[in-house]
């Protein structure tokens, strides 16, 4: 997939996203066009754009470029797309894998999505300790992910509206 480059408003490199995102960003009015690909446009349905290679964002955010994001439980949630990390169901709190209670840090590997059931049913256990499975690891969001924390974002990309798998 075409990778497109994010600037800041203060034209700072940020980020690249692919160019799914970089265009709904523009259309969400968040981000304007600052480079696009010669001779090539997107068709969606009643709308029209260039192809994106660069984009900068409308308003400047703060992100610490190429550092780790910080740690937070929307963050989480974002990250996992709202899915529970034992079940895949849909998520609303935030897991830690050693517990708080046992010194189990705030951190972005130590903390997973649940569901409420999943969560209260693990209790004061790692999962381990309470045989429950991860569907998947936690990992730390990549500067792109940072950013468009930063932007109030959080669709995950598998939310983004299908019409965007396009036509180039
Ligand atoms: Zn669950």
């Amino acid at each position: 997939m075409r990778e497109t480059l994010v600037l800041n408003a203060s034209f700072e490199p940020l980020a690249t996203v692919t160019l799914r995102r970089a265009v709904v960003l523009v259309l969400q009015g968040k981000a304007v066009v600052e480079h696009a690909h010669p001779g090539l446009r997107i068709r969606a349905t009643a709308v029209e754009l260039p192809v994106p290679l660069v984009i900068r964002l409308c308003r400047y955010v703060r992100v610490p470029f190429r550092r780790q994001a910080p740690w937070s439980r929307r963050g989480v949630l974002v990250r996992d797309r709202n899915r529970c990390a034992y079940c895949g169901r849909r998520a609303t709190t935030v897991d830690h894998l050693v517990p708080r209670s046992h010194g189990g840090a705030d951190s972005w590997l130590n903390t997973v999505a649940a569901c409420a059931e999943d969560n209260h049913r693990k209790a004061d256990r790692t999962p381990e300790q309470a045989g429950m499975k991860l569907l998947s690891e936690p990992f730390v969001p990549t500067p792109a992910d940072a950013m468009l924390l930063a932007l109030g974002g959080g669709a995950a990309e598998a939310e983004l509206p299908q019409w965007l798998s396009l036509s180039v």
